[in-house]
């Protein structure tokens, strides 16, 4: 177990920005995800932790050692790459013991650190089998083992699980997870996929071009996003804009239009924007922070898509001149229909007022 920090680490390639002044600090033991779209520069930092490319500017610590430019296999990380890069014509075994015979270890001990990881993910009885006659999910589960079998000091997941299908992917995650913690090793995830961050991880950095947007538990990234991407990026979100009208101590009166007036009390934890009466603000309200029926914020609005998921009836509800989603659990209510109208209401914390 050790600790991973990046002091302003910044990779250019050539004039084009790879990732730019990222700080981070992660803890023995912790699982730390970086997270975001495309071309972000989630692996670009994941290739620097694990020494494939040096960094531009800034220095990379494994608890107190400098390995900014120490060699990968100098390292003693563990990575697992999303197309798992095993050599399809060896066996499970074979394929879990090459770290282990480049570092010359004798046969018994081999065979023993082997079998041992074969069982941690429940491939005992697989030894024998070629990869390519494996499925998706056992390939992916001996790239973890052949990743854990040297015991590193550190786990680095590069999209594991994009390769397989939605069931198999939900069993994997838990699998990866309930591994992590029994085993305690420091791991960071790179994912572009929202729920894996938020379900697997201690904390997530959010980044969006090449440029780290927040760092938080998944509760705080969700809670109290640091700006609009990060509102918009995580989970649904209604995005509105309006004039505020009315401050008073930490509650907010905001004119969004003639039929969407709403009030809110400004985070005294959150990194709040300036507010001043006359100015604009933008704000976000989840879909689950809106309720049917009679209270605070009360809006009347008339629905215009129905969806039901089973946990959920969701609503497109037109109010004024926007547009709401809408999420109410499903405990049997009645599901209303296109055009009906809708009485709705947002209880104060539910509205959070947002930086640029
Ligand atoms: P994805 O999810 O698509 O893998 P990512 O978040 O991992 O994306 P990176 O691959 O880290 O993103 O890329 C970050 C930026 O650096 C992108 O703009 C990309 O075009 C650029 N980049 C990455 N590798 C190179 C390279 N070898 N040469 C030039 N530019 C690169």
């Amino acid at each position: 177990m050790k600790s991973v920090r990046l002091d302003n680490v910044s990779k250019m390639f050539g004039t084009a920005k790879g990732v730019e002044n990222v700080a981070i600090d992660v803890k023995p033991g912790e699982f730390f995800t970086f997270l975001g779209p495309s071309g972000c520069g989630k692996t670009t930092t994941l290739r620097m932790i694990a020494g494939f490319y040096y960094p531009t500017k800034g220095k990379i610590f494994f608890d107190n050692r400098d390995v900014t430019t120490l060699q990968p296999n100098k390292r003693n990380i563990g990575m697992v790459f999303q197309n798992y890069a095993l050599f399809p014509h060896m066996t499970v075994f074979e394929n879990i013991a090459f770290g282990l015979e480049v570092r010359k270890l004798s046969k018994s001990v081999i065979k023993e650190k082997v079998e041992r990881a074969q069982k941690l993910v429940h491939l005992d009885k697989y030894g024998n089998r070629k990869i390519n006659e494996l499925s998706g999910g056992q390939q992916q589960r001996v790239a973890l083992a052949r990743a854990l079998v040297i015991e590193p000091d550190i786990l680095l997941l590069d999209e594991p699980l994009s390769n397989l299908d939605a069931k198999l992917r939900e069993e994997t995650r838990l699998e990866i997870k309930r591994l992590q913690v029994e085993l305690g090793v420091t791991t960071i995830y790179v994912t572009h996929d929202q729920t894996e961050a938020m379900t697997m991880s201690d904390r997530i950095m959010v980044m969006k071009e090449g440029v780290v947007q927040q760092i938080g538990s998944p509760q705080e990234i969700y809670n109290k996003p640091a700006n609009h991407f990060v509102a918009s990026f995580i989970g649904e979100s209604n995005m509105l804009e309006g004039e505020v009208i009315e401050i008073s101590g930490s509650m907010v009166k905001v004119k969004v239009d003639s039929d969407l007036q709403v009030e809110g009390v400004l985070d005294p934890s959150a990194d709040k924007p300036k507010l001043e009466v006359g100015k604009k603000v933008k704000l976000s309200i989840r879909p689950e922070a809106i309720f049917e029926g009679q209270g605070p914020n009360q809006l009347h609005g008339t629905i215009q898509l129905v969806e039901f998921t089973g946990v959920s009836i969701n609503y497109l509800v037109k109010v004024g001149s926007a547009t709401l989603k809408v999420m109410i659990i499903n405990k049997g209510n009645q599901i209303l229909s296109r055009g009906d109208s809708i009485s709705l209401y947002v209880p104060e914390k539910g509205v959070y007022f947002i930086n640029e």
